[in-house]
């Protein structure tokens, strides 16, 4: 991974809000910008020199992963040791140091401020790593194209074992086991599998449920590679559907599709969840759609932009969203498709390999 681009790309963030340095608090952030991955240590990013501080349990790993940046063992607290720093480092002059407001607990802020004291400014600047992750780098697609597709595959492969009276935990067992045997660190998040009526929320969890004889039923899931996360829902039919089921799932698919095409540089977020909902609404539809389009995806499952009513920022070239539109109708059921969508000039360009004609199981 290009960490020095990734830093310069930040240093000119910086430079615009007048900050020394940024203290990199969001663990995604940190491995971003210095490949870090373990879960507990702090960036302070600077152009004069970034220094990651941790403590003895990532001795090795640090060494073995960070690039661009010290490492500072530390026995103490991160952010007892990153203040003591920035204390010396104010003995002379003032520093303005931005610390990523949403990611630093109240009491992480207060013993941060207790160890610099001195001439240290500290300055609210959520979301300037974030802004740099929106758009991914040549490297970040590669792991992300393949983790779409094993998501892919390994749903093609445990779909085969679905039938009436198989419990949907046994199902997601089978995609999480699948994931980690071809070589995923985990799985993006709980693993949904709704069959039924239970197909009808959004978020339903795997459960102990039995999958019915018949109806709609919910695969939502990704994997992780190498940091980076995968998300796909497909929605199958067990049983033979009848012909509402059949629209309800023409119409979803229809959505997605033109959602799908209004990914493109320049538009706005808010054109692609406009795009998706139209359609529901001209299927008479649309109330039943209930959540937003779609999302970024990358190091973080949800990352920006989200594709949501009202939303004025552009997309650009190297984001990797989601398009997800779903309706969701109590008793009947629900169907929701999702494909991962990198922006590019040349068009839509769709991540996820599995087909999206309605399966019959
Ligand atoms: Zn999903
Ligand atoms: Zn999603």
């Amino acid at each position: 991974m290009d960490y020095r681009a990734r830093q310069k790309r930040l240093w000119q963030l910086l430079e615009e809000k007048r900050l020394d340095s940024l203290l990199v608090t969001h663990l995604p952030n940190v491995r971003y910008l210095c490949g870090f991955s373990g879960s507990a240590g702090v960036l302070l990013a600077s152009p004069s020199g970034s220094t990651l501080f941790t403590d003895g349990r990532y001795t090795q790993q640090a060494r073995a992963e960070v690039e661009r940046a010290r490492v500072v063992i530390t026995r103490k607290a991160a952010l007892a040791a990153v203040g003591e720093r920035l204390r010396r480092d104010s003995s002379r002059a003032s520093v303005r140091v931005g610390i990523e407001t949403e990611h630093l607990t109240v009491g992480a802020r207060a013993l941060l401020g207790a160890a610099a004291r001195g001439r240290t400014r500290f300055l609210a600047a959520s979301g300037m790593v974030e802004q740099l992750r929106r758009t991914k780098d040549s490297e970040e697609l590669k792991l992300m194209r393949a983790a779409a597709r094993l998501g892919s595959q390994i749903f093609e492969r445990v779909i085969r074992k679905v039938r009436p009276g198989i419990r949907e935990v046994e199902i997601a067992a089978e995609l999480e086991f699948a994931a980690r045997r071809a070589g995923a660190e985990g799985m993006s998040f709980a693993t949904i599998v709704a069959a039924g009526p239970r197909s009808a929320l959004p978020h339903a969890r795997a459960s102990v449920q039995r999958v019915p004889r018949r109806g709609f039923m919910v695969f939502d899931f990704g994997v992780i590679l190498d940091g980076y996360c995968s998300d796909m829902t497909r929605t199958v039919h067990v049983g033979r559907p009848d012909p509402r089921s059949r629209a309800l799932y023409a119409a979803v698919l229809e959505a997605q599709e033109a959602g799908v095409q209004a990914v493109r540089p320049q538009a706005a977020a808010g054109d692609v969840d406009r795009a998706a909902r139209e359609v529901l609404e001209r299927h008479k539809l649309a109330r039943y759609f209930t959540h937003s389009t779609g999302h970024g995806v990358g190091l973080e499952i949800h990352e920006g932009p989200r594709l949501a009513k009202g939303q004025s920022e552009k997309l650009r070239d190297g984001m990797v969203v989601t398009v997800e539109p779903g309706v969701y109708v109590s008793g009947r059921g629900g169907v929701r498709i999702e494909d991962m969508v990198l922006v590019t000039a040349g068009g839509p360009q769709i991540l996820t390999t599995a087909s999206k004609e309605l399966l019959t199981l």
